[in-house]
């Protein structure tokens, strides 16, 4: 029965700072609020996802219920707010206790989610096709869309995972992920459960919770890109986070790629290599670096269990993946629908593939390489179609050059000229020496033709850079 809870088990299942729950105890809380809520029948819960013990509970009750769950970012804009509300019309709101709830929250009846055990048994298990979730994608190309995801969509994934990552029911794992998204909660909540094992919540990222937590037997890290560029900084200076890190048993990096020169960091002060993973709320996830194969920087691996990926042309037509082409995926790991989308449903689909609106390369032993996106991060300048992420790389390799994004902005010669949106590491360095380092690690035709210095880089709450913010 998913997510398979353990009535019998004493082993710790979730830990928020000092506040924990065995499996046996999770089981029976969550049972007795599953049975709760299938008294009252509601057609969708949504959850206030903060980063605490009770949106867990509140979620895997909901899930054993068989009701579907919309968790909510609590840092939601008051706009965003209303359209995710109109638009997946939960009937209820569940919450920890002592939540400050915004104005556009009061219509919605409110349950405070408190931990008492009770009867562990609980409902007959749903339909495997039962919708279990809508997620509202992470709004980076535009306003975020409700995707339903069915429960046989999210154990494929997170089996597929147990066979990358090797992942078992003694991992502890650590992250400081949000709970209304994929990455943080289905990975990172209904991951440890899956596999009977265990997760540490740090509450917020923070390298000195990390190196607790890992020195008291955490043998997994989940991060986003932003959370490891400041492992890597402070690596340097912080040799017990370099040892904590040296013994863990793996480092997982997803949602955004992840520069080759935080990679190289990494290794280098601790001997590991992250595992990247490629993912999507619409496919869960993809492809990832297994743990048993070759771990080159770089790479979002090879296809999961199950999930089978092609590259194709502008035309659509299916291409060898030497130059690079548009990833589409089928599988059990893909999304039903687009909640009130029929036409966006429809338009992502090529027959039954799903179109991620990522375009890839693939290499002679089948990993993946994410060039970047479609929309965002493919630029065609002169004839040539440009990664943004390889200048990326390029323009991060110089010292002077803290946090670097590359976009491709409207030009009559060129149809899109490259523009590198540079925060300096300390004293801007000149234009000319920034493109010139690009053209010589590149080649010409790659070199930046304007260079944009900024104090920060606009990113969303997965530290994902909004490249529709930045327009020359
Ligand atoms: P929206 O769809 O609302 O514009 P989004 O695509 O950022 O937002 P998510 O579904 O959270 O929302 O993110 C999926 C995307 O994240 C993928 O399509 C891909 O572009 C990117 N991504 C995920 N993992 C990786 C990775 N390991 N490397 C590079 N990019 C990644
Ligand atoms: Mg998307």
């Amino acid at each position: 029965m998913f997510p398979s809870l353990r009535t019998g088990s004493p082993r710790t299942a979730l830990r928020f700072g000092d506040r924990s729950v065995t499996h046996a105890e999770l089981a029976s809380i969550a049972g007795a609020l599953a049975r709760r809520l299938r008294a009252s029948a509601p057609a969708r819960v949504a959850v206030w996802a903060s980063p605490t013990l009770e949106t867990s509970v509140a979620v895997v009750a909901a899930v054993l219920a068989g009701i579907p769950v919309v968790p909510v970012n609590p840092k939601t804009g008051v706009r965003e707010l209303q359209h995710i509300l109109a638009d997946s019309t939960p009937d209820v709101l569940l919450t920890a206790p002592g939540q400050e709830l915004p104005e556009a929250l009061a219509q919605l009846p409110r349950e405070d989610v408190t931990l008492e055990p009770g009867d562990a048994d609980v409902p007959d298990e749903p339909d495997e096709d039962a919708p279990a979730f809508v997620i509202y994608t992470s709004g980076t190309t535009g306003p975020p869309k409700g995707v339903v995801l069915s429960r046989r969509a999210v154990v494929a994934t997170l089996d597929a995972l147990e066979d990358a990552w090797h992942w078992t029911s003694d991992d502890v794992l650590v992250h400081a992920l949000p709970l209304f998204h994929v990455h943080g909660l289905i990975l990172g909540v209904l991951g440890p459960l899956r596999r009977g094992g265990t997760l540490v919540h740090l509450g917020r990222f923070d390298t000195a919770r990390l190196t607790n937590a890992l020195t008291e037997g955490a043998t997994m890290v989940f991060g986003v890109p932003t959370m490891y560029h400041r492992i890597a900084d402070e690596l340097a200076d912080d040799p017990a986070l370099a040892d904590a890190l040296a013994g863990a048993r793996l480092l997982v990096s997803g949602s955004a790629a992840l520069p080759l020169r935080d990679h190289s960091r990494i290794t280098a002060a601790t001997g590991q290599r992250v595992v990247e993973r490629y993912g999507m709320t619409e496919t869960l996830m993809n492809t990832s670096v297994r743990v048993d194969d070759i771990r080159e920087p770089g790479t979002v691996g090879v296809p999961l269990r199950g999930v089978e990926l092609r590259l194709v042309d502008e035309a659509g037509q299916p291409i060898d993946g030497v130059t690079p082409g548009e990833v589409q995926v089928r599988g059990p790991n893909l999304f039903t629908e687009y909640l009130n989308r029929p036409d966006a449903t429809a338009a992502a689909f090529d027959g039954d593939w799903f179109a991620t609106g990522d375009m890839a390369t693939v290499d002679s032993h089948g990993r993946l390489r994410l060039v970047g996106r479609k929309a965002t991060d493919l630029i065609k300048s002169g004839g040539y179609k440009i990664g943004a992420g390889e200048i990326e790389n390029a323009l991060l390799e110089h010292p002077a050059v803290a946090e670097a994004a590359v976009t491709g902005e409207p030009d009559d010669d060129l149809g899109e000229r490259i523009v590198a949106w540079i925060v300096p590491a300390g004293p801007p360095p000149g234009a000319t020496e920034l493109t010139d380092h690009v053209a010589r690690l590149l080649s010409p035709h790659k070199r930046p033709r304007e260079i944009r210095f900024l104090d920060s880089l606009p990113r969303n709450d997965m530290g994902k850079v909004l490249k529709r913010a930045l327009h020359a």
